[in-house]
């Protein structure tokens, strides 16, 4: 598929705005050229993989719960996943040709830097996002990335949101949950939430391995996979952050979580109800209802949820604007994403906005 992007832009935004004047058409089929920019799409580089290839294989108590997993991703770099990680060129553009994927906004597959030796970890970040960078600039429109940063470090890591917003353009920072079992809403990670707020750089928390402390019920059938325990502590690690009161000190702070929302928002109803004033919010320094929060500070994705009910829940309760497509690329299939979002029983308007103006506006990216 060749894009002549100004006539896509403006086909897409002329049919967006036809289907607003008939007073919204439910069910619409999308247009031909449909803009389309999945927004958690995973590479790697052969630096990072090996990294975490020797953390395997010599340190295979840090890496633990994942131990599985980390393995087959690093033992042979020819093998289908990491291949996908590693190619940004030649077969993922091929196939968001195929299915007619403007852009892939990518990050560092999970678990990033963060299972590697801090002063390690800060130069693999860096030089991932230098890389990354390059691979955007060498194809304008089809690539946006999200900055690893390594949380193990907060000052270094609030310094490169600094130099990739400021210096490399890249739209917002991946991180993949608890870092060493701790998590963000201890105030020494806040200088990172500072960095965020202040360069407009949503950050978007990833799934991995529940922390040490959650992991005894997952470890059985296994529970501690993307099957259920990655989900659990994803959103456990929102709820901390946002019953922290952090939303309070940088309400300008955008936290981007997929896998539709983790399902944090189908507690909306009871988190508020729980929470309101004499209740456990006593207990908490937030100075609003989670409900505020959900609708001010969080935006979801629909990455590995191909699920129209959720999808229409999402829309209702978050609002249109928070909520963005992603295939979660390369360990979701791209024809799946595509099709559940094409055949969803939603208007073209919706569609739109959910295909790719959120993700624009969200991650300022220039089509
Ligand atoms: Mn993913």
């Amino acid at each position: 598929m060749t894009l002549d992007r100004r006539t896509v832009l403006t086909g897409a935004t002329s049919a967006a705005a036809a289907a607003g004047l008939a007073g919204g058409v439910a069910h619409a089929a999308p247009p031909k050229g449909q803009i389309r920019i999945a927004t958690e799409e995973a590479f790697s580089t052969t630096e990072h993989l090996r990294a975490m290839k020797k953390l395997v294989d010599s340190q295979p108590q840090v890496v633990r719960h994942d131990y599985r997993l980390y393995r087959m991703m690093t033992a042979d770099l020819n093998a289908d996943t990491p291949k996908r990680l590693l190619d940004l060129e030649k077969i993922r553009l091929a196939e968001m040709d195929e299915y007619g994927v403007t852009m892939h906004l990518l990050s560092l597959t999970s678990p990033g830097v963060q299972l590697l030796p801090a002063d390690i970890a800060v130069g693999v970040a860096a030089s991932t996002n230098d890389e990354m960078a390059e691979v955007i600039k060498r194809h304008p429109g089809r690539f946006a990335g999200l900055a690893t940063v390594a949380p193990q470090d907060p000052a270094a890591a609030a310094k490169e949101i600094e130099r990739a917003k400021t210096k490399l353009k890249l739209n917002g920072v991946m991180i993949n949950s608890q870092t060493n079992n701790e998590y963000l809403d201890d105030k020494k990670y806040w200088p990172i939430f500072e960095a965020a707020e202040a360069h407009g750089m949503p950050i978007y928390i990833h799934p991995r391995s529940p922390s040490d402390q959650m992991i005894a019920p997952f470890q059985d059938y296994n529970m501690g996979s993307a099957f259920w325990g990655y989900g659990m502590e994803t959103s456990t690690h929102f709820v901390r952050i946002m019953a922290s009161g952090a939303f309070d000190r940088f309400p300008d702070l955008s936290i981007v979580l997929g896998h539709m929302g983790e399902a944090v928002h189908f507690w909306i109803w009871r988190l508020d109800y729980m929470a309101r004033p004499g209740m456990s919010r006593g207990d908490t320094p937030m100075k609003r209802l989670p409900s505020e929060y959900l609708r001010r500070n969080l935006k979801i994705t629909t990455s590995g949820q191909e699920n129209p009910d959720a999808l229409r829940y999402s829309i209702d309760t978050l609002g249109l604007w928070n909520v963005m497509w992603a295939i979660d690329y390369p360990y979701q299939e791209t024809a799946g994403a595509v099709g559940f979002l094409d055949k969803a029983p939603i208007t073209q308007p919706e569609r739109d906005a959910i295909y790719w103006q959120n993700a624009a506006r969200i991650f300022n990216i220039k089509l």
